[in-house]
Parts: C-alpha cells; structure tokens; sequence
C-alpha cells in the first residue's frame, strides 16, 4: 500500500512508514494512493464479521505484509463483537462499544497496536499521548502488556471522570500514566514539546498513537460492512456522530471500496463547522462548545482534509454529503425518545439518531452508529432518563482498583526527566 501526504504529493511512503510516523512533512496527513475495489461485494456480505474483516484489510495491506500477516493483526484486534439491533421500523444501530473500554475508539487503537507491535520490532517504542479520556483507555488497554512498547499517558488530574480514571490508570506493567495538576491543554503542550526535545528524540522511538494515524482508519472500514450485511436493503442510510470526522472517512472509504451505501449523514453538535460550511462554502470554525456529547466537542476537525478526497475520488464532492447539526435539547429528546422504543443510548449515539430522523425518507432504511456505551455517560444518561444505569462487568471490576498514576505538575523538564530515566 502506498500513500501521498495531501500538503506534499511528491511525498509517497509505504503502510509502513505511514504507521510509525503518522503524519507527513508540514503535518500533512497521509491519503492512499489508491483505494481497492472490491469484486463481488455480496459475497462479502455473507462472511462472518472477522473472515470478512481479513479479507477488507488484505484488500489494502496484503501487497505489503502478506495475508498471514493481515489474518494475525486482525484476528488479535477484534477480539470483541460488533452487533446491530434494529430500534424502530426505519431505524438500526450499529453497536460499537463492546470492546475493553466501552468505545469505537478499541477498534482504531486496538489494531493500531497490533501493526507496531508487528512491524517495528528493531527498536523499543515509546507511545506519548495526551487525554481528556477516551482516546487515553483505548490506547492504554490496546498497548497493555505489549513487549516492545512503553506507553505514557498524560491527563489533566481531577478533570475525568474518576470511572473514565480507573479505567486506564490501574493496568500497570508498560502503562504508565501521570495526572498533571492542571487542564488537557497543558498536557498536551508537553507532549508537543516532547516530540521536538532533541535529547529526547535521539534516545528514543517517539509516537503519538493519535487519531490520525492511517492504521485507525483502515481497521474502522470494517464494520460499515456488518451493517450492510444485517440490514439489506438497496436505500441504506448511516449516520456517523462525527468529532474529528475520522470514523466518517473511514465510512467513505467502505463505499469507495464498493459497499452500497446509498448516503451518509455527518452528524454533530453545537460544534458545527461542517454543516455551516456545506451550506454556505465559507469554512468558519467557531470556538469550541462544551456539550453532553463532548467527544465530539471539535470545530476544526483534523481528518476534513480526508473526507474532502474521498469524496472527490468518488465523483461526487461535496454535494455527496449531508451533514445536519443537533442541539443539546434534540439530543435529550433523542435520547428519551429511543429509551420509550426500548433502546438504552447515551448522548454521542442519540445525535446520531436523531440526524437520522430528521433525514430519512421514503423506503430509506437508516443505520446510526452508537459509539459509546450508555455506562461511560452514567450521570447525563441517568439525569436526563431519570432511571438508574448499572455498569457493566468492564466498569465494575475496576471500580474499587488501586490508580497507579504519578503526578507531576505541568513542568516539561519533569517530564524529560521521567522520560529519559524510566525506560
Ligand atoms: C471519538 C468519538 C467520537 C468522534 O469520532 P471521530 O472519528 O473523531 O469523528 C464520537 N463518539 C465517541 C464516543 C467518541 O469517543
């Protein structure tokens, strides 16, 4: 597989090296060279979701590891299910929170792992990240107990939640995360520095492991196939609660690849760069609004520049996009309204559905992805529903563990230190 940096096309790497440097010259993210059609995409549809899986991510990566590999990668990231309900006569969900820590984001960062751990074994790898928390548990339990990886993880101390905390502070082993007295901007200010620190980049393998990499996207083409594969029809809709727009392109390339989607709805919140812009052409990112969905508190969403080329490659532009912005009240009543169907959402999921409402026509049938679980969002989930959310066995057994973070205050030549000696 070869791919281009989108700010230089001169420049062209292998999977390889698109994995471990993530990003090109001046942050320039990289694109494919080519995307893979598929031949007999019903055939497709008839596998079992990890045979399917193989085959989807052979398509791209088997010229450059060979199958054997690809099986391997595959078979050791998605070692959890991905399931589809159906929630009323026009709507189903894709559930993608049944991995180690609740969230799409396992698939991404699991599989990622799987390719560093596989392909850049002549040297240690050091993973650095910065998270508000999310991002932090799936690369955490992704990289848990892996030989040639060391990963740190920063966070701002006492702005998680203490459930989101436990969930990636007690692995221990090659985890090692540091709560730092002050907010996730600072964390990730240490980080940025980190990775331009000249003593630092001459001792160590330094990535970031962040939601860019080309890898994430590759395992998230995946399971817009399952969804295809449940709910047949030729009108197929999905809507893809959208933050850094990552999942969206990785939902574009399914269908670039062949899989019959008839269209997407990019759906976001309050945060609404990409609906304004599709409107009025003008890209105007406004500051940042916290909202109950706050994953998707984005305004400059870092993979538009990729949402852009796919839809080019396939002919449409922009004009092959919908994108649809919901507030805070719609996604409460979205919220309630899939609780009286009987379906336990939470807020991300629930402005999915609710785009999807406002959306569909005719004998469209519609696909929302949930991409996290209703007990990651206890407090807004239980305030708004007024009903009481258990935990599941993930977030139970954690509960009562030991945190092992270290704390340091937000002091770069601290974390040099802690950077330089433990390795
Ligand atoms: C990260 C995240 C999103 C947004 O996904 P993008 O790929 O950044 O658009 C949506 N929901 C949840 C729960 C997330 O963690």
């Amino acid at each position: 597989m070869k791919l281009y940096n989108l700010k230089h096309q001169e420049e062209v790497v292998a999977f390889t090296e698109a994995l471990t440097k993530g990003m090109g010259r001046d942050r320039g993210l990289f694109f494919p060279m080519q995307i893979p059609a598929l031949e007999n995409v019903e055939s497709f549809l008839e596998m079992p979701f990890l045979a399917r899986s193989k085959r989807i991510i052979g398509a791209w990566l088997a010229d450059e590891l060979g199958q054997t590999v690809v099986d391997r990668l595959v078979e050791n990231a998605f070692n959890f299910p991905v399931k589809v309900r159906r929630v009323d006569s026009a709507r189903s969900v894709l559930e993608l929170f049944h991995g180690p820590t609740l969230a799409f984001k396992d698939f991404g960062a699991r599989f990622m792992a799987q390719c560093l751990n596989e392909l850049a074994v002549d040297e240690k790898i050091t993973i650095l990240t910065a998270t508000s928390g999310d991002t932090g548990a799936a690369v955490a339990h992704a990289f848990y107990g892996l030989e040639n990886i060391r990963v740190v993880i920063l966070y701002p101390e006492g702005k998680i939640s203490s459930l989101q905390e436990k969930l990636f502070c007690t692995l221990g082993e090659n985890i090692h995360t540091i709560a730092i007295s002050s907010d996730f901007d600072a964390c990730q200010e240490l980080v940025k520095k980190a990775f331009v620190d000249e003593d630092i980049q001459s001792s160590m393998r330094l990535n970031s492991a962040n939601s860019i990499n080309i890898s994430r996207l590759l395992a998230q083409i995946c399971y817009y196939f399952e969804a295809a594969a449940v709910v047949r029809t030729d009108e197929l809709v999905v809507a893809v609660p959208c933050g850094n727009f990552g999942n969206l392109t990785a939902g574009l390339l399914a269908k670039a690849m062949g899989l019959p989607i008839k269209r997407f709805i990019a759906a976001t919140n309050a945060n609404d760069t990409v609906p304004r812009y599709l409107k009025s052409g003008c890209w105007q990112p406004n500051p940042t609004i916290a909202t109950s969905s706050n994953a998707m508190d984005v305004s400059e969403p870092s993979n538009w520049p990729r949402v852009e080329v796919v839809l080019k490659t396939m002919g449409t532009g922009l004009n092959g996009l919908e994108s649809v912005s919901v507030s805070e009240d719609e996604t409460k009543d979205s919220l309630k309204s899939l609780y009286r169907e009987g379906y336990l959402s939470e807020p991300h999921g629930s402005v999915a559905a609710c785009a999807l409402q406002k959306s569909l026509q005719g004998n469209e049938q519609g696909v929302f992805l949930a991409t996290a679980h209703p007990a990651k969002f206890k407090e807004t989930v239980e305030q708004v529903l007024n009903e009481k959310v258990a935990l599941p066995p993930e977030l139970e057994k954690v509960k009562n563990q030991k945190n092992l973070s270290d704390r340091m205050t937000a002091d770069f030549s601290l974390l040099k230190e802690y950077l330089l000696a433990e390795r």
